[in-house]
């Protein structure tokens, strides 16, 4: 099937139109129209080349939102004309434990990212989200609710599982306190889901020029990061936080921060930080941990969780044209909510 994105081809991130061809259609595959695609920093950092070499010319995307147009013979949950979505993989082993459970995102035998990967059947490199169709093995494809706005839904597909997994494997309830580092992609989900489960959150931000975004998203406020004197009154009173910073950082102003056996989640930036001192460790328990987006049944929870607490990410639509200013704006993290593309405004 002919198809056009925006691509980038080199590590300059500077996204220009491209024409190039779909997959026929496999037995289980699902062929969708995609109609809107979220910016998630990931993109960015992978089209700039701050995660390595890529497999240039690349089209990003992994918050894709659209209509089916065509199924494979053996495809049974889907339609043509369903609602559905794809985020960061597009397949895995199937065969593994970690598959077995749903987790697929940690298949022992490495599962297939929505863009810049190997396909495992053709050996072709996967293209992503901005672009006008996808073709996806149906078990990779999600389900987007009715109760859900097409238009703001994309960001849950990355941003919304990237948060909500860790909150739930930490076991976020009513009355958690929740820190957010970073209002951005990740972190206004982070908010919004967190507020959702009960908790108490607070966002820990560069400067306090976001504290009307996430006030309004549901977070008491704001603390200020480099305010030395407001964190060392804040000493204690975390019992989860979740960083989304993009760049390196320094973990060891954010850590006393946790209360006794809390924990703080990187989903950030891949790559080294800045050292982490032991003693705010040590002296209580405290972790520091990872995550990776979540599995595909975890993806439908948060998209049916979404569907039945009434949470829209914050979605500000932009032509694909307009890719290179958001990159921009992204890079200063002047951000607190989601870029996401109308693909209607591509033509093939
Ligand atoms: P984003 O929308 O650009 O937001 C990042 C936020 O971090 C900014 O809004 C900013 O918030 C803060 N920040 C602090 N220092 C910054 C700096 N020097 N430059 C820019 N921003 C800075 O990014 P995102 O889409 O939420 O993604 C956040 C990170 O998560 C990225 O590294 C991305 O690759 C990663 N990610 C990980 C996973 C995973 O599975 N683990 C999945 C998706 C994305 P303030 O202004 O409030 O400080
Ligand atoms: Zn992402």
């Amino acid at each position: 099937m002919k198809t056009v994105g925006y691509a980038a081809h080199s590590n300059d991130a500077h996204m220009t139109p491209y024409h190039f061809e779909r997959r026929a259609l496999r037995p289980n595959d699902v062929a969708i129209e995609i109609l809107y695609s979220g910016v998630c920093h990931s993109d960015l950092h992978t089209v700039n080349g701050d995660w390595g070499p890529q497999p240039y010319p690349l089209v990003p995307g992994h918050e894709i939102v659209g209509q089916v147009i065509d199924v494979g013979p053996a495809v049974t949950n889907y339609k043509v004309g369903d609602r559905v979505g794809v985020g960061c993989m597009v397949d895995s082993c199937q065969a593994c434990d970690q598959c077995d459970h749903g987790e697929e995102q940690f298949c022992r035998n490495g599962m297939t990212p929505t863009y810049g990967f190997p396909d495992r059947i053709s050996g072709e490199i996967t293209q992503g989200g901005y672009s006008k169709h996808i073709v996806v093995r149906e078990e990779f494809v999600l389900s987007i609710p009715a109760a859900l706005d097409l238009a703001r839904a994309a960001p849950i597909l990355c941003a919304g599982i990237t948060t909500y997994s860790p909150l739930r494997n930490w076991g976020v309830k009513a009355g958690s306190r929740v820190g957010v580092i970073g209002l951005g992609g990740l972190g206004h989900m982070a908010v919004k889901l967190a507020v959702a489960m009960g908790a108490e959150v607070t966002v820990l931000s560069r400067s306090n020029s976001k504290e009307a975004e996430a006030k309004s998203i549901g977070a008491k406020g704001i603390l200020v990061s480099s305010d030395a004197e407001a964190m060392a009154a804040a000493g204690a009173s975390m019992d989860l936080i979740i960083d989304t910073v993009p760049v390196k950082h320094d973990l060891n102003i954010y850590t006393p921060l946790l209360d006794i056996d809390g924990s703080l989640v990187i989903v950030g930036q891949i790559g080294p930080l800045n050292e982490p001192l032991t003693v705010p460790l040590v002296m209580g328990r405290r972790r520091v941990a990872g995550s990776l987006i979540g599995g595909i049944r975890e993806t439908q929870e948060v998209l049916d969780f979404c569907a039945e607490h009434n949470i829209h990410p914050e979605c500000e639509m932009i032509r694909p044209d307009q890719i290179n200013e958001a990159y921009a704006v992204l890079k200063k993290g002047d951000i607190s909510h989601r870029y996401v593309m109308d693909m209607s405004a591509l033509e093939l």
